[in-house]
């Protein structure tokens, strides 16, 4: 039992190679303890020397994710959102950048009152404060430090992590340690050598791991798990196979398995009593009795990154999941339809239009669209793709020919997409960051639309992430040829939906409901797609 409110941390690290699932089983282990009734929390401790996430390319580093309180982040906290079901906030996720500009503000300010500034102790102090901070009224705060142990640039973080063991007591403290074990296929083995150097570079730090999280894609034998336990100095149970898994979805599962949430219980002093039924076992069940695959187009930019698009990818399927189907999405250049037009667009189920920024690729884009729209093909425009559905419905609808956004064509007369008036001051004062419309916002949904219908209810928040909005004095224009303004900010200012009422779906909104959903409550939206495409 709790004493008092304590909150117990969780620091997970990694090891030998990264890339490994430390995200993934971070996340993993937040489920499996919320799914003990706790309140969990997990934030991320970057390296990185970037202030946030928000300028950072994602064909390289996969997808920004957004919070409520509109912060860019890893897409690691999409993970960590859907694995807990809960809404994080920019405190969850903290780059180097950001500790040293603290660090230097407080320097500028005199707080180190003439003291020389230095990383130990005030960067590794300042991390606490950070970690502590995100902890507040949690019963569980898992922390995962990106990289790998040993790294030059992450040094300060596991000083600081281990500090925190003499700060808030031992027994309020659990370290996980993944690390990979190589298979050679001329011997057959199992390789546990590289691990145990990665273990002794953690203790070289004067961090003991308690759990040893261990990658491998062969099965391993009891005979590995022990050497694992005897070369880290940890209890057998505590060493935990993490096997290849079709989806991460299943690791929650195998950690249930190997009985790691008892383990983590019982270290960590708390009570552990498993919820009956709960949501996430549905899912499961779902993902396990689905059959046959459905085809989606994603018409997109960034094709060499999977990851580019994680939250979208994940809600479709979470959307065809629940529906008792596999979703497979078909990626598609849109500066290759350009080129060869749409004829691979044939025999896909629904088409999908992601954000993007940037002229490249949009007029595929609209192809795509038109096609969409055309041939009665379900649609779904997630920002940019609702960008591009108002753009392809005034030149082919309205017949204006012309018709643009103003990021793509900022001297056109005909800009159907524009920045807003209000907002224009900011762009021309190179106030370029303060014009993003980031985070939650309310959005009013339209009686009549299908948007009401999927939702079930008027008022709604979702996350938003562009800069530009639907042109306001076009409105008539459009509404009279068959768009519906389906959903509008609460002041009827900004459109955030879009529909087409005569086509089997045909939905766009200027938010992204990606980030919102979950593996085991779809997002209306998605599912309302999904079920569009399934349609005979
Ligand atoms: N580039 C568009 C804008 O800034 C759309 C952004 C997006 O799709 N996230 O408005």
């Amino acid at each position: 039992m709790l004493k008092k409110k304590q909150t117990k941390f969780i620091f997970v690290t990694g090891g030998v190679l990264s890339g490994i699932g430390k995200g993934i089983f971070a996340a993993s282990v937040g489920n499996i303890l919320k799914n003990r009734g706790f309140s969990v929390n997990i934030q991320k401790l970057d390296p990185y020397l970037n202030f946030d996430s928000g300028t950072l390319n994602p064909g390289e580093h996969g997808e920004v994710f957004v919070t409520d309180d509109g912060a860019e982040t890893d897409l690691d906290l999409g993970h960590y959102e859907r694995f807990i079901g809960a809404n994080l906030t920019k405190k969850s996720s903290v780059m180097s950048g950001q500790i040293y500009s603290r660090v230097f503000e407080d320097e500028r300010c005199g707080k180190y009152l003439g003291k020389t500034v230095q990383v130990i102790p005030h960067l590794t102090n300042k991390i606490q404060e950070v970690v502590l901070d995100a902890a507040k009224g949690f019963d569980i705060h898992i922390v995962e430090i990106g990289g790998t142990v040993g790294d030059f640039e992450g040094l300060h973080f596991i000083e600081a992590i281990r500090q925190m063991r003499r700060r808030v007591g031992s027994e309020n403290v659990l370290y996980a340690h993944l690390v990979y074990l190589p298979y050679l296929e001329a011997s057959k083995e199992i390789k546990t050598k590289p691990a145990q150097n990665s273990v002794r570079d953690l203790l070289r730090f004067g961090i003991h791991p308690d759990v040893i999280g261990a990658r491998c894609d062969r099965n391993m034998n009891k005979e590995h798990i022990g050497k694992i336990a005897l070369f880290s100095d940890v209890d057998e149970e505590a060493v935990v196979p993490l096997p290849y898994v079709k989806s991460v979805y299943e690791v929650p599962d195998n950690l249930e398995k190997v009985g790691l949430a008892s383990y983590i219980c019982k270290k960590l002093e708390l009570k552990n009593v498993k919820l009956k039924k709960n949501g996430w076992e549905k899912f499961v069940q779902n993902v396990k009795d689905s059959k046959g695959t459905v085809k989606i187009g994603m018409v997109a930019k960034y094709l060499s990154h999977e990851d580019t698009y994680k939250s979208v990818n994940e809600s479709l399927k979470f959307a065809f999941w629940a529906n008792k189907k596999n979703v497979k999405i078909i990626w598609i250049d849109s500066e290759e339809i350009e080129k060869k037009g749409t004829e691979q667009l044939k025999d896909l189920a629904g088409i999908v239009i992601p954000g993007g920024f940037g002229n490249r690729g949009t007029e595929g884009k609209v192809m795509a669209a038109k096609y969409a729209r055309e041939n009665n093909i379900p649609y779904l425009g997630l920002c940019l793709g609702m960008q591009i559905a108002v753009i392809e419905f005034a030149r082919n609808v309205l017949a204006w020919p012309s018709a643009t956004s103003g990021e793509f064509d900022s001297n056109n007369k005909k800009q159907v997409i524009h920045i807003m008036p209000e907002q224009r001051q900011n762009m021309a004062e190179e106030n370029y960051g303060a014009t993003m419309r980031l985070g939650a916002y309310p959005c009013v949904l339209e009686k009549k639309s299908k948007s009401y219908k999927l939702y079930g209810k008027e008022q709604i928040s979702e996350r938003h992430r562009h800069r530009y909005e639907f042109n306001n004095d076009y409105r008539e224009e459009f509404t009279e040829a068959g768009m519906l303004l389906a959903g509008l900010s609460p002041n009827h200012h900004l459109v955030e939906i879009v529909e087409i009422p005569e086509h089997k779906f045909y939905v766009a909104s200027q938010f992204h409901p990606e980030f919102k959903s979950r593996p085991d409550h779809p997002h209306p939206l998605f599912l309302g797609f999904a079920e569009a495409c399934l349609e005979k």
